[in-house]
């Protein structure tokens, strides 16, 4: 079974890197997307550009390849920001540290990053029971610079912007807000559709959906109008309306999710700053 993932991995390979811009100034925030094998990293452009996410192991040259095309050398990149632990996000982290990049990631997956392990899977479908077979599982492991249990300033990457936890999708999950707060670049927050890849869809594992589903909407509640994704998109707020509802899934269960999921909880639990919280213990590192 590793062998045909790995046949699959090289026949998305053998398409190259695959790099464009999909935002720009006068959207508020300059961002280009690096689409991977397995899934997209993003270059925000600021003082410093900045990377959000890392691919999967083994994609290094092809990431740093990307980001030239996109007018991002390796060499200027201060900051990446992984929104989890999940192998296909985190895999080239522990290079890109290596290679003097500051590495930040939410506190919530540290099981996952120290370790270097995609973790359990929670399928939302079918298809995902069976394509969770032809994923990749490990990645180098990395204790992150910043550790985000909260809210984290970009400022000191050069960018004017912030990250937030928004635990859901794995108990790690952050966000990169730019564009004052309209653009979410948003990991494994939902996805776009396999073919039509601008189109909303619930992700293939979300360790917590209804609390995910939760973060969705207080983002919109925040004032997001657009989210940047780790597999397909962007995708616009306008057009996730109707999706992902938390009426939707209190219906489903009312006495079991009464009182959960209030966006008001969720904002007061997002209220306070932690800034550069750095990892306190020391863990030797491959
Ligand atoms: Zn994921």
């Amino acid at each position: 079974m590793r062998r045909a993932a790995l046949v699959f991995a090289a026949l998305l390979a053998a398409c190259g890197p695959n790099a464009r811009m999909v935002k720009t100034a006068k959207d508020g925030a300059a961002i280009g997307t690096v689409k991977l094998s397995w899934s997209n990293v993003h270059v925000v452009f600021g003082t410093h550009p900045l990377i959000v996410d890392a691919g999967a192991t083994g994609e290094f040259a092809e990431l740093v390849e990307g980001l030239r095309l996109l007018g991002a050398p390796i060499g200027s990149i201060r900051c990446a920001v992984i929104t989890h632990g999940h192998a296909d996000h985190a895999g080239t982290a522990r290079v890109l540290q290596l290679s003097g990049v500051k590495i930040i990631a939410g506190a919530g997956d540290v099981d996952r990053t120290w370790r270097g392990v995609h973790g359990p899977h929670h399928p939302t479908g079918v298809f995902a029971r069976i394509l969770k077979w032809f994923l990749p599982e490990t990645y180098r492991p990395f204790v992150a610079d910043v550790l985000v249990t909260d809210r984290y300033d970009l400022a000191p990457c050069g960018i004017e912007g912030e990250v937030v936890a928004t635990p859901g999708h794995t108990p790690g999950s952050v966000v990169v807000l730019v564009a004052h707060g309209t653009i979410a670049l948003a990991g494994d927050l939902f996805r776009g559709g396999l073919v039509f890849t601008t189109s909303p869809a619930e992700h293939f594992y979300q360790d917590d959906l209804k609390r995910d589903h939760a973060q969705i909407q207080m983002l919109i509640a925040r004032g997001v109008k657009w989210f940047v994704l780790g597999h397909g998109g962007p995708i616009s707020a306008a057009a996730i309306r109707g999706r992902f509802q938390l009426e939707q899934l209190a219906a489903r269960n009312p006495a079991k999710n009464r009182g959960r999921f209030q966006l008001e909880q969720l904002a007061a639990r997002n209220s306070a700053i932690v800034r550069d919280q750095r990892e306190p213990l020391a863990r030797p590192m491959r």
